[in-house]
């Protein structure tokens, strides 16, 4: 069989990690990405700078690969679709119209009977005081939005004439919930009715940042068979392909609300690399180049601490423990919120 030649729209460190769990299964990746330094350049057969929305670069790696992915949601709809009209793109384009907007995504779960926080399209100020009810809440802009970036935090109405809200973007209102856990649950959908579920993992935020992630997640064992079973619908009702995530809420009576989905591999299941047969980058490259579905099997607890900012300088030269697995992402400069790596612990 020829080598199948993969593109990757992304090269962040998403992007990184599934370039090399494609050389474990003789994939050949090709990444494009807006950002000459990005990543994932260290890691792959072929890279292609140029902006997204660039025709001819479009067309020029259209023309190298057979299949098409993509490693973050923010791509612009036409070149997706542009892409698909020439090679297949999984998750097909119509995944990432609705996730990459927080409005239609709310409305594409509630629609599924699925919970979420109450919400409320916002587009001025005074939607915002006729909406008292969402208050304590948090203003989020529908697109472009993620690690906290684009959001606003309103205790009280008062906030709105404290804090500079550009209206010139659309937003949600969201409801401020009174978290105890958040967890995320990691699906690879292959065709109707056959994916691989990983158990949900457990998550803690600080500045809205993913800090750390482990499993198992200390939660009920009813939450955890209903998130797998939203993450399931969610996956069906989307007809998708490939490796997703959906995020959940878990308030402190209980009840469970998807937060978001991720139409991609995510940061929360990067320790699937140690803890399972099968990460969750290996199940997605299987899923969109069409191969062989492999039951995914767990081998470890672990816990995986992201590196932020500084926290890479520890580790970069640190002798590594038997049980530490730690990743660089190798991006170039350091600054402070920013992902420069990740290390997991295996607990045996
Ligand atoms: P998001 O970008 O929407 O995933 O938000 C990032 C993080 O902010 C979440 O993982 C939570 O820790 C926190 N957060 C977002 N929305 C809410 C909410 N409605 N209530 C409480 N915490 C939230």
């Amino acid at each position: 069989m020829t080598k199948v030649n993969l593109g990757i729209i992304g090269g962040g460190q998403l992007g990184s990690l599934l370039a090399i769990s494609a050389k474990k299964l003789n994939i050949k990746t090709t990444i494009f990405c807006d950002d000459f330094n990005a990543p994932a350049k260290n890691y792959c057969d072929n890279f292609i700078f140029g902006d997204y929305k660039d025709i001819k670069i479009i067309e020029s790696f259209v023309n190298k690969v057979d299949i098409v992915t993509y490693e973050f949601e923010n791509i612009p709809f036409e070149t997706l679709n542009k892409i698909n009209s020439k090679k297949k793109v999984f998750p097909k384009p119509e995944v990432n119209k609705i996730i990459q907007n927080r409005l239609y995504e709310k409305n594409f779960i509630n629609e599924l009977d699925i919970k979420t926080t109450n919400y409320k399209f916002i587009n001025n100020k005074s939607e915002i005081i006729e909406s008292k009810n969402l208050i304590p809440g948090l203003l989020k802009t529908c697109t472009l939005g993620y690690d906290g970036k684009g959001q606003y935090k309103l205790n009280s109405i008062k906030d709105i004439n404290d804090l500079e809200i550009d209206f010139n973007k659309e937003y949600i209102l969201e409801k401020f919930i009174d978290l105890k856990k958040e967890i995320s649950v990691i699906i690879t959908r292959f065709k109707k009715d056959n994916y691989e579920i990983y158990e949900p993992i457990e998550n803690i935020h600080e500045d809205q940042i993913l800090r750390t992630s482990k499993i198992p997640a200390e939660i009920d064992i009813k939450l955890k068979d209903k998130s797998k079973k939203w993450a399931v619908h969610i996956s069906e009702k989307l007809d998708y392909i490939g490796t997703m995530c959906v995020e959940f809420f878990i308030d402190k009576k209980d009840n469970l609300y998807v937060n978001e989905i991720a139409p991609r591999v995510h940061n929360s299941g990067h320790l699937t690399i140690n803890t399972h047969n099968i990460s969750q980058f290996e199940n997605h490259l299987r899923a969109v180049c069409g191969l062989e579905k492999l039951t995914t099997q767990k081998l470890f607890n672990a816990v995986m601490h992201n590196l932020i900012g500084d926290d890479i300088l520890k580790y970069k030269d640190k002798k590594a423990k038997d049980n530490e697995f730690f990743f660089d992402y190798k991006k170039k400069d350091i600054k402070p919120k920013r992902k420069m790596g990740h290390v997991t612990k295996i607990i045996k």
